[in-house]
């Protein structure tokens, strides 16, 4: 234990044992207080500012410590300053003294709590994050739950402690009045209980209701009024119609036929969305064939005098077409069709929120009634206004597949993930590419170092990666094509062939009904959803890269299985989107992956964490395959090893994360990782040689000092 988490426990322990033991316990009593009522007042008569401070203190103190005997304190309020004075005094001491205890609670168990119960507490976190005040508001009204405890149970939640305060001294406002109105009345009270009459307590508890049913009011009614100018159809022909056949759609759609809802999905491109046919798979085809010629590049590093490879462009974007083909089947109308999905070829667009209009491709229309829409429009590449773009064109991940010759000279915009696994590709099949960045690194969401190690890569791999590197105009100059960048007050031109932009990606919101139902979109141009997914229209989802705030196949998939279900049985019962354990990879080399926080945001967040960085150059597998680089840095809760974050940088970091994924979900920690077998020589061990370098630094170093002890006596060494 922290030596001052040791201090402030003896210093509570010392104040509370001196309140028993001077007999304060005696002294707040009912009867006590009454007797000594007249001489209280005599002392506020002749000193009223000192009894004032004085009781202010003493209230705080009792409060502060969890003490008994504030509501008598109250009541003496009551007595001696009147109602207006009284309740002014005692709503801002028991509101100060409240906040110290929930301080004191944080400070001393917040972090043994969360480390030890965290992950069973995981709703009532993000139901705290999300309404906290609402709950602290209700819980305040609630007569039957005693004061003291509400302060401490709340220190060890996420409420910030300012919303804890000014709530507290909104919700006891109500209670501190009736407590000092009857200790106006004092002589006349025979026995505190009485204060509280049943119908008071039901008038407080409805009160204390209040906010969360006027929440849920304000929900319903903005709900009926966007639906009160729509005529809702008696019957509907379908449960669920899908806008969108990527990611998100095909599992809406998958997930609704195979619990036996009729279902129909409309993709007005091509099935399997931008993962199938712009995004994911065409990337990773791409960049494994790169791959495979920097291997070749290598060869002498693996004992071969001499490799060579020929090859022709176009052929490796042919075989990235011949891999899209491949899993093309996986996201067919056929197989959909198949597992009872109706697939309509055409443009969707909402008309009413239970009615939507197919354009069909052969021309004709069709409109089609629902009782539930999902839509899973996915987001397009995001090419900025910068003046000259459109005279010089630019590339996008949409349209960057349709290339056959390689560009000598590439510039990418953009230091994200998709910008960085480009850049990597196209550098090793041979352009000369400039990658821009007009922040300081490129990977920006993640740590210095490991931006840093990827960076280190690049420009060792002759890729010239500009940072700190803003564009600000294109222009043709010679017959050739320029970026005209802002660099430390000054402008670098950078000549190129073809320009590639990755700046990011816009959710496609329009042109397809959201605007004539009215149903909002974010600052980040996402549709608004709730936690369960739904719009401003109840039975209208929205989920993958439309709905945000993740841009991943994978979290389009999770996130369907929500919509979908929701849709479907949401009468029953709704279940809120989880986020909790995210995990995703960027594709470059050295491959780069994460889940949970990173060192940058835990310390943002001022989340308590110890790192444990286990260095990849040292396993014996990456050492035998000349991969022998990277690291896994393990963020885990102080003390304990309950893991709130992982990166890995290296050879198949996304496969690797998988096992700290799983053990994040179920709440296993470290102990449990070392404590399994990985096969020698894997990879895999790097993650169980992590969780060692964790065990190491909490060897117990006293209990290793006896046992050093008795084996010298046991070798009879005195
Ligand atoms: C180059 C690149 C690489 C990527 N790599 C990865 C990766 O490695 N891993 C990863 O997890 N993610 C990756 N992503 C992101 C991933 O592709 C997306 O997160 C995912 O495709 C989103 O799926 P979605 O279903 O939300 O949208 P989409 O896949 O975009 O699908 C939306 C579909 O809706 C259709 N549509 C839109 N409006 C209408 C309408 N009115 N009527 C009918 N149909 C409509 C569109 O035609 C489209 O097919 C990558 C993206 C790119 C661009």
């Amino acid at each position: 234990m922290k030596k001052s988490k040791l201090v402030v426990i003896v210093v509570i322990a010392l104040l509370i044992g001196a309140f028993f033991a001077l007999g304060g316990h005696r002294y707040l009593s009912f009867e006590n207080i009454k007797a000594q009522q007249s001489s209280i007042q005599a002392l506020f008569g002749s000193h009223p500012w000192t009894t004032a401070l004085l009781f202010f203190l003493a209230y705080v103190a009792v409060t502060g410590l969890s003490l008994p005997g504030a509501a008598l304190m109250t009541l003496i309020a009551g007595a001696i300053f009147g109602l207006l004075w009284g309740t002014l005094i005692v709503s801002f001491a028991s509101s100060v003294g409240a906040t110290l205890a929930f301080v004191v609670s944080r400070f001393l168990l917040r972090d043994w709590v969360q480390a030890r119960f965290g992950h069973a507490l995981r709703a009532i976190n993000e139901g705290v994050a999300r309404e906290g005040g609402l709950y602290l508001f209700t819980l305040r009204l609630i007569p039957a739950i005693p004061f003291f405890v509400i302060n401490l149970a709340m220190g060890l939640t996420p409420l910030r402690t300012w919303t804890f305060y000014w709530v507290s001294q909104i919700g006891m406002l109500a209670g501190t009045l009736v407590y000092v109105n009857a200790g106006t009345q004092l002589a006349a009270i025979e026995t505190p209980s009485g204060i509280l009459s049943p119908g008071l307590i039901g008038a407080f508890v409805l009160l204390g209701l209040f906010p969360l049913i006027a929440k849920r009011a304000v929900e319903f009614v903005k709900a009926r009024r966007a639906y009160a100018r729509w005529r809702r159809p008696a019957r509907f022909d379908r449960n669920v119609v899908v806008i969108g056949a990527g990611s998100a759609g095909l599992v809406s759609a998958l997930i609704g036929a195979t619990v036996r809802a009729k279902v129909t999905l409309v993709e007005k491109h091509r099935m399997g969305g931008d993962c199938l046919n712009t995004g994911c798979v065409p990337s990773k085809a791409l960049i494994k064939s790169a791959r495979v010629l920097d291997q070749i590049r290598r060869a002498q590093d693996y004992g071969l005098q001499q490799a060579s490879a020929t090859f022709d462009f176009a052929e490796v974007m042919a075989r990235v077409q011949r891999v899209i083909k491949t899993i093309e089947p996986h996201d067919s109308v056929e197989r959909y069709t198949e597992l009872g999905v109706e697939c309509l070829a055409g443009e969707a667009k909402i008309v009413t929120p239970w009615e939507v209009e197919v354009a069909l491709a052969d021309g004709a229309t069709r409109r089609l009634s629902t009782r539930s829409i999902v839509i899973a429009a996915g987001a397009r590449p995001f090419v900025p206004p910068i003046p000259g773009i459109e005279d010089v064109g630019a590339l996008t991940s949409d349209t960057v597949w349709n290339l056959r010759s390689l560009p000598r000279r590439l510039v990418v915009l953009g230091g994200g993930p998709i910008g960085s696994e480009l850049t990597q590709a196209f550098a090793r099949l041979g352009a000369q590419v400039t990658q821009v960045e007009m922040l300081p690194r490129i990977l920006m969401r993640e740590d210095p170092d490991v931006s840093e190690r990827v960076m280190r890569r690049f420009t060792a791999e002759g890729i010239d990666v500009r940072v700190n590197h803003t564009a600000k105009r294109f222009l043709r100059e010679n017959g050739e094509k320029v970026l005209i960048a802002e660099h430390q007050g000054g402008e670098v031109r950078i000549a190129f062939d073809e320009l590639l932009c990755a700046v990011g990606r816009v959710p496609n919101t329009e042109g397809y009904g959201l605007e004539t139902l009215g149903i909002p979109t974010t600052r980040a141009r996402t549709v608004e959803t709730n936690e369960y997914l739904q719009t401003l229209y109840p039975n209208i989802y929205a989920c993958g890269d439309v709905a945000g705030p993740y841009q991943f196949t994978h979290v389009g998939s999770h996130q369907a299985w929500y919509a979908a279900v929701n849709a479907l049985f949401g009468g029953f019962k709704k279940f809120r989107a989880d986020y909790s354990v995210i995990p995703w990879a960027t594709f470059v080399d050295p491959e780069v992956a994460r889940v949970g926080l990173n060192e940058t945001e835990a310390r943002e967040r001022n989340i308590p964490h110890e790192i444990t960085v286990y260095g990849i150059d040292d396993l014996d597998r990456a050492i035998a395959d000349g991969e022998a680089h990277g690291m896994v840095k393990v963020l885990t809760v102080p003390g304990k090893d309950r893991i709130i974050g992982v990166t890995i940088v290296g050879e198949h970091a996304g496969d690797l994360i998988a096992e700290f994924v799983l053990a994040m979900r179920h709440g296993l920690g470290l102990n449990k990782i070392l404590g399994t077998i990985h096969i020698y020589p894997t990879l895999a061990e790097a993650n169980k040689y992590a969780a060692g370098a964790w065990k190491k630094a909490h060897a117990p170093q006293g209990v290793l000092r006896w046992l050093a002890r008795y084996h010298a006596w046991m070798r009879g060494e005195k």
